[in-house]
């Protein structure tokens, strides 16, 4: 049995969510007449009580397409150092958008409303023009922290007071909201615009969605045509989607139960120095000082169990959709013995 922890990218379809494909009515989008998608962008803006959506191919195209739309060339993107809009979407945000970056350096791929303040850069012609502020919930590289809702707040206040855009990063934000007991709406009222993935934890096989205002959406679907991403009869792919939304939320808090149960294990082998706080369906660990990262994903495979060194002495494990019960239970019978 091999067990594959690497990412929560790797689920495949269940028999109900592949009916769902299979049985779903498709149309040309480019021609705006696949009725699935549009359903699909329809649900996903009414649950955030936002304007519209868009059904794209990859979270790292609903980011850029966002970061296209808020800014203009020259313009400076604020953002965590280890944000996947800056870490993992091949240096987009200078290739697509023209922008620079500044980086703060947050608690666990958290920044706050006061690191924002001070980053923004002053009215003045020396200066890159600061104009968006990105945030990732849950953060990745973070291990699967939570932002606490009264400090995105403050962050809103930080943007509105100069002009900001605000966009979220919401490729996992489904497991903050099932852990943190938060709504989909609290988050449409404080974001510019919010990208969702549902080929993360929801188990899709691909897909993401950028929700936002009517206007900022019509821009975006612009922007989509021109980075290639206008797909035609993909009402398949949004089927899952529709499947992935009514079905696959609540179960989240079991996926966390699970990341727990293993991180407690890690914790006290030998494997291990520190386990990062585990919040959600993310396991990172520091190394014990004498086993380099790279050693232990090693020994680990050799157990058929599979994961990545994140950093020379960082390992991460990310539980999914088709990580189960006895896979957990084999998996910290092993640690136990390793
Ligand atoms: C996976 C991920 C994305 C999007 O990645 P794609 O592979 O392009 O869908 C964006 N942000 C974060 C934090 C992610 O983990």
């Amino acid at each position: 049995m091999t067990i594959d922890f690497r990412s929560d990218t790797v689920t495949k379809p269940t028999p109900g969510m592949l009916k769902a494909m299979m049985t779903a009515k498709i149309g040309d989008d480019v021609f705006g007449e696949d009725p699935t998608i549009n359903e699909l962008e329809k649900v996903s803006a009414e649950m955030f009580g936002m304007e519209s959506a868009l059904f794209c191919p990859s979270g790292t195209m609903t980011n850029q397409i966002a970061i296209k739309c808020h800014t203009q060339p020259g313009d400076e993107v604020i953002c965590d150092e280890s944000a996947h809009v800056y870490q993992y979407e091949g240096g987009g945000i200078a290739f697509n958008s023209s922008a620079s970056v500044k980086l703060l350096y947050g608690d666990r791929g958290r920044i706050n409303a006061s690191q924002v303040k001070t980053a923004i850069n002053p009215d003045d012609n020396h200066k890159a023009h600061t104009s968006i502020v990105c945030l990732e919930n849950t953060s990745n590289r973070g291990g699967g922290s939570c932002y606490d809702f009264e400090e995105i707040k403050k962050i809103k206040q930080v943007c509105t007071e100069n002009k900001l855009s605000l966009h979220l990063d919401g490729a996992r934000l489904w497991n903050a909201l099932v852990a943190k007991n938060e709504s989909p709406k609290q988050y449409g009222q404080v974001f510019d615009s919010i990208s969702i993935c549902l080929s993360k934890s929801l188990g899709c096989p691909v897909g993401s969605v950028l929700i936002g205002k009517k206007e900022f959406i019509k821009k975006g679907r612009r922007i989509r045509k021109v980075f290639g991403g206008g797909m035609r009869q993909a009402g398949f792919l949004a089927a899952a989607g529709i499947y992935a939304l009514q079905n696959n939320i609540e179960r989240l808090k079991c996926d966390h139960e699970h990341a727990k149960q293993i991180g407690k294990a890690i914790s006290n082998s030998s494997i291990a120095k520190a386990v990062l706080p585990i919040e959600t369906n993310i396991i990172i660990f520091e190394t014990a000082e004498t086993t380099a990262a790279s050693q232990v994903v090693e020994k680990l495979k050799q157990q058929e169990i599979y994961c990545y060194a994140i950093a020379p002495d960082r390992v991460r494990l990310v539980v999914h959709l088709d990580i189960t019960e006895e896979m957990v239970d084999k998996t910290i019978e092993i640690i136990k013995n390793i």
